[in-house]
């Protein structure tokens, strides 16, 4: 069949992006119902949505953030990263996870990805500690948890913070528990790619009472109102760290109580589609499906296919080009952080993640998120058909 790149008849009529969010009626009454209220940003949804995700992800507590990048932000204040200190972390994520680093003074040290999934190889982790190390953040890229026993491990025996970016893992299981309690503080985002939205918004789950105090303080400017000097009078108030305003508001808190509601059938849907996929990919030549470690079940936040690009004529460019062509919105997560010009400027050289960078070479995301039809999804598995066996060896 002729490739849409080449005058072909695309294998879809309209554009299919690689994820978006499902609102419906309700999210909608209850965005409005807020707007009605006395209180749109500092009332009383906040909490109700904190005590909400805490619950569902097995913490005691839970701030919210105007976005997860201001979460993770948080995170390295509470954890007490400054100037001199060095994190941890891996290439594969978005830029978020290492930026939160930079933005405290710290120093991004990356190391190298498993081989089979593509989450930071626990086994490489001690060689990278240094005297100036003070936490770890690994994420749990695609929704696969990052294999965090081993990492608390080396966490508890070097006194390291250990921060897990669960920006795709919100529902995802590591040896049967919910993400969430298994880190010292996890964050999820609720960017609309995600797996439940608030439009931006963002927040940090941790069973440490301190950690706790320091975030809210952190989101507000780092202003206290409680253990202050009471004889100045009523009114008073105490800046005590250089804080910011990052708190979220009560219309994303209301839209994100909704969404909460419908959150398992969300990731049911994304784990059912990730099985339609691993069935639909797994004999076709010059593919590898995403390897899952037996005691995770991922939510599924995306779903990345390898290229084996020995057994195309063409690179990846061409593929992603032809499969964008057919109408199906294929993507790239993610390029290796420091391959950035921000990250080059600092002085990060190419070839230190030598697995993550050859992986990246052949890494193609395809559309997974829970309102695709039955249409959309048989679309994508005929466009990557038609696209890899036309440009097969
Ligand atoms: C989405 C994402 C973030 C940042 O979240 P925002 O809410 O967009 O600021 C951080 N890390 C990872 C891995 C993400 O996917």
């Amino acid at each position: 069949m002729k490739l849409a790149i080449h005058g072909g008849t695309p294998v879809r009529e309209s554009f299919l992006s690689y994820g978006q969010q499902w609102i419906d009626e309700d999210d909608i009454e209850a965005v409005v119902e807020t707007l009605r209220s006395p209180f749109i940003t500092q009332g009383p949804k906040i909490q109700q949505f904190e005590e909400s995700i805490a619950r569902y992800a097995g913490a005691k507590y839970a701030v919210a953030f105007a976005n997860g990048t201001a979460a993770l932000h948080g995170a390295c204040f509470a954890a007490g990263i400054s100037r001199g200190d060095e994190v941890i972390t891996t290439p594969i994520t978005f830029a978020a996870s290492a930026n939160c680093v930079l933005y405290v003074g710290g120093t991004p040290v990356f190391v190298d990805i498993d081989e089979k999934t593509y989450n930071i190889d626990p086994s490489r982790i001690e060689k990278a500690i240094t005297s100036r190390t003070k936490a770890i953040i690994a994420v749990d890229f695609t929704g696969q948890p990052a294999d965090l026993d081993p990492i608390r491990e080396i966490a508890r025996k070097y006194g390291l913070v250990f921060i897990e970016d669960a920006a795709h893992s919100l529902g995802s299981c590591y040896k049967g528990k919910k993400v969430g309690s298994l880190a010292d503080m996890t964050m999820f985002s609720f960017h609309p790619v995600k797996h439940i939205t608030t439009g931006e918004g963002g927040i940090i789950v941790t069973d440490d009472e301190e950690y706790y105090h320091k975030l809210k303080r952190f989101r507000t400017h780092g202003i206290i109102t409680e253990n202050v000097n009471n004889d100045e009078g009523p009114w008073y108030y105490e800046m005590v760290d250089l804080g910011y305003n990052y708190r979220m508001t009560d219309l994303q808190a209301a839209l994100g109580l909704s969404q909460l509601t419908k959150l398992d059938a969300f990731v049911q849907k994304r784990r059912e589609i990730a099985a339609i996929y691993n069935e639909a990919f797994s004999n076709v030549p010059g593919v590898r499906i995403p390897y899952q470690l037996p005691y995770v079940d991922s939510s599924w936040h995306l779903y990345v296919l390898q290229l084996q690009l020995g057994h195309f004529r063409v690179g990846r460019k061409e593929i992603f080009e032809a499969l964008r062509a057919e109408n199906i919105g294929v993507h790239v997560h993610y390029i290796p952080v420091y391959f950035h010009p921000y990250y080059q400027r600092l002085g990060y050289k190419k070839g230190i993640c030598p697995v993550a960078e050859k992986w990246y070479e052949g890494a193609l995301t395809i559309p997974i998120f829970p309102k695709m039809s039955e249409y959309d999804i048989r679309t994508v598995i005929e466009g990557v058909n038609k696209v890899l066996s036309f440009y097969r060896k």
